[in-house]
């Protein structure tokens, strides 16, 4: 019996050896906005990904229910909020990265290292350059004044995107005002909230509103397939707060089965090639700032964005959901 410990401590090395080169990732990130990375990283470094796409929600809620029995090394998805959520249920690991730290500016990541954003997305302005000219806007909170009665179009409050937003005005403007601004918002509104932002921008181009907050990469995609809609991109809180921002990023999972695979996967995600990649299948711009956007995207013109580390967006999430149903916002 002696004898056998060290044969079979021997084979399970040489079966984790083997069972390390590859990455078993949950991702809520789309097929055809993954797929081609993660060929290009397994055709470089000879590590296979195997990986499932599904919603937000379902992704983290299998995650939790798995436990340590679960397969996934990595969760991609979406939305800083989403992404703070996935640490506070403890499913991700805290790592280390020099590789990391230097490729992702700190205020796009965990400060506890739990997640990275890997893409980011300015939640802006659009309006019917029909109707608005650029110089009739200025900011998120402008867009409460009576001026804009009945012209604003919004995406539901039960978005994420829109509670990230909203947690980012509480944390630069305080509650009361915050809630005042929503509440504005919801007077000015032209019609009731759609489902997605792509709903906000025909309804900006088809004239029942003048002015809608959306994530840029719509924008792009609406103009790809209207070239002439007549719809400009506006950024606003440039004399004050700058734009605000949010990522799509991953983080390796607490009881990853191949954290070393999963940490190079993730290291690779951030570096040049594979950010200039990553941020134009989905017409967003590059987490590491040493790579430039896609030209369409960068077509749109430079913009300050918010500098607050986007895990505030996680941290104020519940506080926003409340102010919005508070203000009325549905
Ligand atoms: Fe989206």
């Amino acid at each position: 019996m002696r004898r056998l410990i060290p044969l079979i401590a021997l084979a399970l090395t040489a079966f984790s050896v083997s069972a390390a080169d590859e990455v078993v990732v949950y991702s809520a990130r789309k097929d055809h906005l993954i797929k081609p990375l993660f060929d290009a990283f397994t055709a470089e470094t000879g590590i296979p990904v195997r990986f499932i796409t599904d919603k937000e929600g379902p992704l983290l809620e299998r995650l939790k229910a798995e436990g340590s029995n679960t397969p996934a090394d990595m969760l991609v998805t979406v939305d800083a909020g989403n992404l703070w959520q996935a640490a506070e249920t403890g499913v991700l690991a805290p790592v280390k990265s020099e590789v990391l730290e230097r490729n992702i500016p700190a205020s796009l990541r965990d400060p506890g290292g739990q997640w990275f954003g890997l893409s980011v997305r300015a939640r802006t302005l659009v309006y019917n350059s029909e109707r608005v000219r650029a110089g009739d806007l200025s900011t998120y909170e402008g867009l409460a004044a009576p001026s804009w009665k009945g012209r604003v179009c919004l995406r539901t409050s039960k978005k994420v995107y829109n509670q990230s937003l909203v947690a980012a005005m509480i944390a630069r403007l305080g509650e009361p005002e915050a809630e005042r601004v929503v509440h504005g918002w919801v007077e000015n509104l032209a019609t009731e909230p759609f489902a997605d932002d792509t709903k906000v921008l025909e309804a900006l181009a088809a004239g029942v509103c003048d002015v809608g907050i959306v994530n840029t990469y719509y924008y792009g995609r609406y103009m790809q397939e209207h070239p002439g809609a007549r719809l400009g991109i506006f950024w606003p809180n440039q004399q004050t707060s700058g734009v605000h921002v949010n990522v799509s990023g991953a983080g390796v999972t607490r009881h990853a089965k191949h954290p070393q695979a999963a940490l190079r996967l993730l290291e690779w995600l951030s570096a040049p090639q594979a950010q200039a990649i990553f941020a134009s299948l989905n017409l967003e711009y590059p987490a590491n700032p040493a790579v430039a956007s896609d030209p369409q995207v960068a077509a749109w013109g430079a913009f300050k964005p918010d500098p607050t580390n986007v895990s505030e967006e996680g941290r104020l999430q519940a506080r926003a959901v409340m102010l919005m149903d508070r203000a009325g916002y549905r």
